[in-house]
């Protein structure tokens, strides 16, 4: 699963969009809102989640990855 943005949470500082090593977060500089914009392409390194302060990023790790 890709990750999940808590709008209400989310402050729009653009962390989660910097780091990310695949773009798969943009942020909405409008909105001021980060965006998951190609959900598929998520790698799940968890970078998002990590480094966002304000703890609005959710990440559902897949079945297939918490068995190894
Ligand atoms: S790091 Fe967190 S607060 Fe900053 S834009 Fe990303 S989700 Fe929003
Ligand atoms: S888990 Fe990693 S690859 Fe997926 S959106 Fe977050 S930083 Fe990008």
């Amino acid at each position: 699963m890709p990750p999940r943005i808590d709008a209400a949470k989310c402050n729009g500082c653009g962390t989660c969009d910097r780091h990310c090593p695949i773009d798969v977060i943009e942020l909405d500089k409008g909105k001021r809102l980060a965006v998951v914009k190609y959900p598929d392409e998520c790698w799940h390194c968890g970078s998002c989640r990590l480094d966002c302060k304000e703890g609005a990023v959710e990440i559902v790790f897949p079945p297939r990855m918490l068995l190894v």
